[in-house]
C-alpha cells in the first residue's frame, strides 16, 4: 500500500517512508492511496469476533502488501494487549467504549503501541540511533514515552507546555529513565507541536540524528485508530442493537481519532453518524459551518488532552468529510458542560466517566434521536482528573492517591522558550551524550 499526502504535491510513499517523514516533503499529511472497502459478509459476522480478530482483518488492508500475516498478527496483538469492554448505560440506546486499559491509561496507548511494534518490525537489526519526538497536551507524552523508552537505539523526547499537564501527566514520563527527555516550553501546545514538526523536517538535524514525529500527524499512529470504530460497532451489534440506527460520538482535540472513524465509515463501515466532541477550543466545530479554519488563542479546559486551536489531523478529516453532510456534525463543550455531564452520568447511571469522554456524552445527548444507538467513546481513565471529578461529583471526592515510587530518578526537564534552535540545541546535545557517553 501507498499513501499519498494531502497537499497533492509529493510523491507517493511506501508505508515505511511514511512512517520515517511523518509529514510529507510538501507539508501534508500522508492518507492511504487506495481506502479498500471490506467485504459484506465480513461486517455480517463482526458481532462474532473478538476485537483482535477484527483488528487484523482492518489492518491488513493497509500492511498486508509490506508484511507477512503472521508478522500484521503480531502487530495488532501487541497493540491491543489489553480489553476494550464496551458498557451499556441505557439498554442499547447510550454505551461507553472504553479505550484506557493500556499502560499509561489513554486511548494513546493503542496507537503508541503499534507504531513502536511497526518501527522495531521495519528497523530489523538496524541499531542507528532514532529519536522519537512527541509534543503533548495531556497524554500522549505518557504513551509514546511508555511505548518506545526501551526499545534499542530509540531515544525519546517529549514536549509540553508549562504548567499545563497534571502532576501524574508529568510524572508519568520524567520518571522513565534517561531514555526519555522531557522539554517544557513557555508556550501553549500549538507551539508544542510546531516545534517537534520543525524537528522533523530540519534536514541539518536529519544529518545528525533521525526525528520521527510520533504525534497521531503520524501514519502508525493514525491507522490503528480505526480498529475502534470497527470493535464499537460489532460490540453493539454483538449487545442487540439495529447496525442501522449506530451513532458514535468522538472526544475530539487533533482529530486524530475523528479522521479514523471517518476513514472507517469510506472502508464500509456503516456508522449512521459520527458525533465529534470538542471542548470550548472550537476551531473545528466553527470549521464545519464556515469552512474555514480560524485561528484563536488556545485556551486551558477540563479535557486538556484536547486543548488546541489548530487541530493538526483537520487536513486528513477534509479529505475523507462524507458527502452527505449529516452523517458529521460537531459541538463545542464548555467546562461547566463537562461538569454538569460527569455529574449527570454517576447520577443516573453509577458510573464516572472522565472530562473528556464527558465531552463526547454531551454531545452524544444533544445529537441522538429515539431509536438510533449512541456510543460514547471513552478515551482516558477518570482516575486521572480526579481534581475535575472531585469538583463534579463531591460525594465522591477523595484524596489524591500517593504517587507510586519511581522505578528512575525524575529526569530534571529542560525548559525553553519556544523557538525551534532552543529545541534544537538540546536534541543535538541529547545524542552527543547517548552516542559518546
Ligand atoms: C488525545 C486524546 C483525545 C483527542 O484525540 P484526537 O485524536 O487528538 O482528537 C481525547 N481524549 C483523550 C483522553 C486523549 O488523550
Amino acid at each position: 500500500m501507498r499513501f499519498y499526502s494531502t497537499n497533492h504535491e509529493a510523491p507517493a510513499a511506501t508505508l515505511s517512508q511514511a512512517i520515517e517523514r511523518g509529514i510529507a516533503p510538501d507539508g501534508g499529511l500522508y492518507l492511504p492511496q487506495e481506502i479498500i472497502p471490506l467485504p459484506i459478509p465480513f461486517f455480517r459476522n463482526i458481532a462474532e469476533m473478538p476485537a483482535t480478530d477484527i483488528a487484523y482483518v482492518v489492518a491488513n488492508t493497509f500492511l498486508a502488501e509490506d508484511f507477512e500475516p503472521e508478522t500484521v498478527r503480531a502487530i495488532v496483538n501487541s497493540a491491543l494487549s489489553f480489553p476494550m469492554p464496551m458498557l451499556q448505560l441505557d439498554g442499547t440506546h447510550i454505551a461507553t467504549m472504553e479505550l484506557f486499559h493500556g499502560p499509561t491509561k489513554s486511548v494513546k496507548d493503542i496507537g503508541a503501541q503499534f507504531m513502536a511494534s511497526l518501527l522495531r518490525t521495519i528497523r530489523g537489526n538496524n541499531a542507528t540511533p532514532v529519536n522519537i519526538i512527541a509534543a503533548t497536551s495531556g497524554d500522549a507524552g505518557s504513551a509514546v514515552a511508555s511505548a518506545f523508552h526501551s526499545l534499542p537505539g530509540v531515544h525519546v523526547t517529549i514536549l509540553y507546555p508549562k504548567g499545563r499537564l497534571t502532576y501524574q501527566q508529568r510524572q508519568s514520563f520524567v520518571s522513565l529513565g534517561p531514555d526519555v527527555t522531557p522539554v517544557e516550553v513557555r508556550g501553549s501546545f500549538d507551539d508544542c507541536l510546531a516545534l517537534a514538526r520543525n524537528a522533523t523536517l530540519d534536514p541539518d538535524l536529519a544529518g545528525h540524528v533521525r526525528t520521527i514525529t510520533a504525534n497521531s500527524i503520524n501514519i502508525a499512529r493514525f491507522l490503528p485508530q480505526t480498529f475502534h470504530f470497527f470493535n464499537a460497532f460489532a460490540r453493539m451489534v454483538e449487545a442487540g442493537a439495529d447496525p442501522d440506527q449506530i451513532v458514535v460520538a468522538v472526544p475530539s482535540g487533533n482529530l486524530g481519532n475523528l479522521a479514523a472513524a471517518l476513514l472507517a465509515r469510506r472502508m464500509g463501515l456503516p456508522l449512521k453518524r459520527i458525533v465529534a466532541a470538542t471542548n470550548a477550543n472550537d476551531a473545528f466545530t466553527r470549521y464545519l459551518t464556515t469552512g474555514i479554519l480560524e485561528k484563536r488563542p488556545e485556551v486551558a479546559t477540563h479535557a486538556n488532552a484536547m486543548d488546541t486551536s489548530a487541530p493538526a489531523n483537520l487536513p486528513r478529516v477534509a479529505e475523507l468529510i462524507p458527502p452527505d453532510p449529516v452523517a458529521l456534525t460537531a459541538y463545542s463543550i464548555s467546562d461547566e458542560e463537562i461538569l454538569q455531564a460527569i455529574s449527570d452520568v454517576y447520577n443516573k447511571y453509577g458510573y464516572v466517566t472522565d472530562p473528556h469522554a464527558a465531552c463526547a456524552y454531551t454531545a452524544l445527548c444533544r445529537s441522538l434521536q429515539p431509536g438510533e444507538h449512541g456510543i460514547f467513546m471513552a478515551t482516558a481513565d477518570a482516575s486521572k482528573c480526579r481534581d475535575v471529578i472531585n469538583r463534579a461529583i463531591p460525594s465522591l471526592a477523595r484524596q489524591e492517591a500517593p504517587p507510586a515510587r519511581p522505578q528512575h530518578r525524575n529526569v530534571q526537564p529542560h525548559t525553553i522558550p519556544a523557538t525551534y534552535q532552543s529545541l534544537k540545541t538540546i536534541i543535538l546535545q541529547t545524542n552527543e551524550q547517548q552516542t559518546h557517553p
